[in-house]
């Protein structure tokens, strides 16, 4: 495995595979790496010949009072944990290497940003895409693996593939969990023991939503009352959103009817959590 940490080496070794005629899988990460993580991995490593994984806390995507100088990061844990998975190269470039200056141009999601995380941070998918189109540009993967934790962000990178027309295949990978139902993140470790415990609110007020659609719910509003009051009576987290819309279109509805993505957003004291269910209601 080789850390690479300049574009232009990055490069090199990217036009050198692809000359060997190699299909290139790309994991975007920014690193503090868990078993959510390393599933993509897994999955790019079956799925190609040669993975590579990025390890980049890309400031464009957080906003003023948001958590970038307290985001988690451990390279070297990573490092181990990467190699342990076969991956190929790891590209962790410094900010000064991506953005050695003020950016002339950025990328602005016009679609789908006006709800849940693009709604509550202004700017963030705007970020999100600035430096996907730089990494993808880099790196010219035949996949790239987005987790569903971030569904809005798998259905805003499907819109940048195909209005950029980058040669990708979007492949979204499925949420994994602690064993009590706590989507894994990174930010996890900056939540208080209190608060680890609370937390498992949001994924069992996915559940209770799920299994009162199976019994007959049709109506949006009902839910996204109880998976509110649910989060309010077992946390002191802050709830930043419950929505329900449709996926990946991420609009309204009135009545449940095909795919609907249930999405919940809670900040705790140091950290902001989300997760969603995507379900299938014929
Ligand atoms: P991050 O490092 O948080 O930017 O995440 C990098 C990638 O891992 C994103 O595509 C995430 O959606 C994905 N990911 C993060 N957490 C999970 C999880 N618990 N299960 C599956 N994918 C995840």
């Amino acid at each position: 495995m080789k850390v690479i940490t300049a574009i232009k080496d990055m490069r090199t070794e990217i036009l050198k595979q692809k000359g060997l005629g190699k299909t290139i899988g790309f994991v975007p990460t920014m690193g503090f790496l868990h078993e959510g993580h390393l599933s993509l991995i897994s999955q790019a490593r079956q799925e190609n010949d040669i993975v590579v994984l990025s390890i980049f806390v890309n400031p464009l995507q957080f906003g003023p009072n948001e958590d970038f100088s307290t985001y988690p990061r451990d390279f070297n844990r990573d490092r181990s944990l990467a190699e342990a998975e076969k991956v190929d190269y790891i590209f962790y470039p410094s900010v000064e290497e991506m953005y050695p200056y003020v950016p002339s141009v950025k990328v602005v999601v016009q679609e789908r940003t006006d709800v849940l995380c693009g709604k509550s941070r202004p700017g963030h998918f705007d970020g999100v895409a600035t430096v996907l189109t730089k990494l993808f540009t880099i790196i010219m993967p035949t996949r790239a693996y987005f987790g569903k934790k971030d569904a809005q962000q798998v259905a805003v990178v499907d819109g940048l593939i195909s209005d950029f027309n980058f040669p990708i295949e979007l492949i979204a990978v499925d949420i994994i969990r602690e064993a009590d139902g706590l989507a894994k993140s990174s930010r996890n470790v900056n939540l208080i023991p209190e608060e680890r415990q609370q937390a498992t609110v949001l994924y069992r007020s996915l559940q209770s939503a799920k299994n009162t659609i199976d019994h007959g719910e049709q109506n949006p509003a009902n839910l996204i009352c109880m998976i509110s009051e649910m989060i309010n009576r077992e946390s002191n987290g802050q709830i930043d959103y419950v929505e329900i819309f449709s996926y990946p279109q991420l609009k309204p509805l009135e009545n449940l009817n095909g795919t609907i993505i249930i999405a919940i957003a809670v900040k705790f004291s140091k950290v902001r959590l989300i997760d969603n269910l995507i379900i299938q209601i014929d």
